[in-house]
């Protein structure tokens, strides 16, 4: 495993494991496969991640308890975790920060987060006293090391960071979004400030593990497109950890591969990955990376994540594919949608989802 130096002393590898895709039960997120989850825990923490991140929010409020007793029996000074403040869930950040120590059964969180930033509540999150109760916790030694993961825009981004000299922050950041995204613009305003850089999303939610036909071309041999995607994000100075929602212990064995050597890109293999990324970027309709943020207030309960799925296939050219939907309940497609827009409130990446959904009845119409 590849370390690198952070601050007082302390070494992070370099792969972090996100729990937040961990294998569950029944096909329900509140229902962690304990055996199967604990397996890849075990699996990382033999191959040397001990960066380990959670949310109050994960896995409908299960992955903290579950990471705290996965982790229970290693030495604590073995591992490190990050937990996030998520403001939407509960605006009570003193209760939220009881609550996750207690589910996490440990006394300090070493890396501590506001969860999620977007434009839209910037201020309420920020203004709220959060800031100063989170300073007070890590002068009282709760929390270690301050900061905040970030989906708005760049203007938002510095504001926030003259507001306190924040440990650390978490971006988005894949080649995908470096090209055709705000990542680089984040980027460079937190490197400039000194920041170190938490990345998530390295794979794009899977989709740089999975691309299109056309765009797997430019990468074709026997390394796996999501080791191409995490040497391209290691390959940037101010990166301190890449996290990665491991799920499977495939995935966990890849990554630790990819991690244990420092392996730069060549000029050519960066201009590959660039072409890959044009490719892809032009057949893909909507980038959703599968994080499910929209889904648990949308009155329909549609599975957004997957109708998106289903229109972006619909999209690179075969329309008729949207017919798999007519098997799921009325209730269920796309023509259930209520137009009320609470998804796109919550979605980081800020999509007009009631649109696609509009969009898909109306292609469904004329199929
Ligand atoms: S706009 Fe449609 S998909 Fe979005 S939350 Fe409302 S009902 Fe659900
Ligand atoms: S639509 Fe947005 S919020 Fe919903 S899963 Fe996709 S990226 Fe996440």
């Amino acid at each position: 495993m590849q370390y690198k130096e952070y601050k007082d002393g302390i070494k992070l590898s370099r792969l972090g494991m996100g729990a937040m895709r961990l294998p569950v039960l029944n096909q329900d997120e509140a229902q962690i496969d304990y055996d199967q989850a604990k397996a890849l825990i075990d699996q990382c923490m033999k191959g040397g991640v001990n960066y380990y991140d959670t949310a109050f929010i994960y896995h409908e409020g299960k992955s903290e308890e579950f990471l705290g007793r996965a982790l229970a029996g290693y030495p604590r000074d073995t591992f490190y975790v990050a937990d996030k403040f998520n403001y939407q869930a509960n605006p009570d950040y003193r209760a939220q920060f009881q609550e996750q120590r207690k589910r996490l059964q440990m006394e300090r969180i070493d890396f501590y987060l506001l969860h999620g930033i977007q434009d839209h509540f910037a201020d309420d999150i920020t203004g709220s006293g959060c800031i100063e109760y989170f300073d007070q916790m890590k002068q009282e030694g709760k929390i270690r090391y301050l900061g905040f993961s970030f989906h708005g825009s760049a203007d938002v981004l510095s504001r926030i960071l003259d507001m306190y000299p924040w440990d650390f922050v978490q971006i988005q950041l894949n080649y995908y979004d470096w090209y055709y995204g705000d990542a680089k613009e984040l980027y460079e305003i937190l490197t400039q400030a000194g920041i170190p850089v938490v990345v998530m999303e390295p794979v794009h939610g899977g989709m740089l593990a999975d691309l299109t036909e056309k765009a797997a071309e430019e990468l074709k041999g026997e390394a796996s497109q999501a080791s191409w995607a995490m040497r391209w994000v290691m390959g940037l100075e101010n990166v301190q950890v890449v996290l990665s929602g491991m799920s499977e212990n495939m995935q966990v064995k890849d990554n630790l591969e990819t991690f244990s050597q420092n392996q730069p890109l060549t000029e050519e293999e960066h201009n590959k990955i660039e072409k890959a990324a044009e490719i892809q970027y032009s057949t893909v309709a909507v980038a959703c990376t599968g994080c499910r943020y929209c889904c648990p207030d949308c009155p329909q309960g549609l599975d957004i994540p997957f109708l998106l799925n289903v229109y972006n296939e619909a999209k690179i050219g075969d329309a008729w594919r949207l017919n798999k939907l007519n098997g799921l309940p009325e209730d269920k497609k796309p023509s259930a949608c209520q137009d009320c827009g609470t998804c796109s409130g919550h979605c980081p990446q800020g999509f007009d989802i009631p649109g696609y959904m509009k969009e898909m009845q109306k292609i469904m119409k004329e199929l």
